[in-house]
């Protein structure tokens, strides 16, 4: 294993999350506005900068690459970077995995698990037809059931993640949680957080986790677990189970202190922190010195390195800062 980049923290960074690109074929309330300007295609790397500058950082100590968005199955030709990616794993890489809202998952799962990858996030906040609807502004559920069902089908363990948002889908988690357990998925619960604008004010929506998990400690035996993925979660088994339930409670609880990750877009900017602008423009320096100008604008990213968010949603607060999950990549 190659020596980690560490941050001015003194935190060693084992893990780049890739977004492929800002597009999606879903409009989450929580996380776009209907009315989207993307990025026009002139500005993205391709996918052979994004291949050599996550290669850069698999040879600079990185073991894990999440490729994310916007959704990363609606970037053309993104399993090429799949496969060109997946010939590091077991040779730097210990994991390439990917978050997906599954919409598509039925046409690329056999790919991926012949890629290399083992597991991959989906999301989903509802199975309820019209509540899934209403969330993402469009969206079919049976779709991404199916993509999920595929999935499985073709030997991808599936993490469902869900967004906890107060009178949307509240109700439903405990359902969920039953859901996962019974398929066999892990389940992790998120809070919103204050991220781009979008139409609607997100204290409306708002739920603690802290909330939630006494609720769902009505219905379930949760056991504290001590796994650790080295990320923000913290996790409960569900019984007897094979499942396991975690929260990432950027609100109500801060976990920046074993932060382990930066973030690249599309656009080739690498964010050191979800809720601040620190960045180093990665397209500049590739396109004009290289893979060594690459590695001085990542040292210097690495120098500086935010110590923690500082989100709060409070009614009528404006966001963190104007960039979307979809661009940084969640
Ligand atoms: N489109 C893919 C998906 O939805 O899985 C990948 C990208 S999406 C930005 C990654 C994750 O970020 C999803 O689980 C989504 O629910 C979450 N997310 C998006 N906006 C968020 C926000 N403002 N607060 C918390 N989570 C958010
Ligand atoms: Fe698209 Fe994912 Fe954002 Fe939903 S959360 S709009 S699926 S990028």
């Amino acid at each position: 294993m190659h020596a980690p980049l560490i941050d001015r923290h003194g935190r060693a960074i084992r893990y780049l999350r890739v977004s492929v690109t800002d597009r999606c074929d879903l409009r989450c309330r929580y996380c776009m506005a209907e009315k989207m300007t993307f990025l026009p295609r002139s500005a993205l790397l391709s996918l052979e900068e994004l291949a050599l500058i996550t290669e850069r950082f698999i040879a600079r100590g990185v073991t894990k690459v999440r490729l994310t968005g916007g959704e990363p199955l609606v970037r053309r030709d993104v399993m090429d970077l799949v496969r060109r990616l997946g010939r590091s794993v077991g040779n730097g890489l210990d994991e390439l995995t990917m978050t997906t809202n599954a919409t598509r998952l039925a046409d690329h799962a056999d790919t991926l698990v012949a890629a290399g990858v083992r597991r991959i996030n989906v999301s989903l906040d509802s199975r309820d037809p019209a509540t899934f609807h209403h969330i993402t502004r469009h969206g079919d559920v049976e779709q991404v059931l199916d993509g999920i069902a595929a999935g499985r089908a073709a030997g991808l363990r599936i993490k469902i993640n869900a967004v906890a948002l107060k009178g949307l889908n509240d109700a439903e988690l405990p359902d969920l949680l039953d859901w996962c357990v019974t398929q066999g998925h892990d389940l992790t619960l998120i809070e919103t957080m204050p991220v781009g604008h979008i139409d609607e004010d997100r204290a409306d929506r708002f739920l603690p986790l802290t909330q939630v998990l006494a609720d769902l400690g009505k219905r379930f035996e949760l056991k504290r677990d001590d796994h650790s993925s080295g990320g923000p979660a913290r996790y409960w088994r569900v019984g007897d189970s094979g499942t396991r339930l975690g929260l990432i409670s950027p609100l109500t609880g801060n976990f920046c202190a074993g932060c382990n990750r930066v973030r690249l877009t599309t656009e080739g900017m690498l964010y050191t922190c979800l809720g601040h602008d620190d960045s180093v423009d990665l397209k500049a320096a590739i396109r004009s010195g290289g893979l060594a100008a690459v590695d001085a604008a990542i040292d210097a990213a690495m120098a500086s390195k935010p110590l923690s968010h500082d989100f709060a949603i409070t009614p009528g607060s404006a966001p963190a800062h104007a960039r979307h999950m979809s661009v940084t990549g969640g």
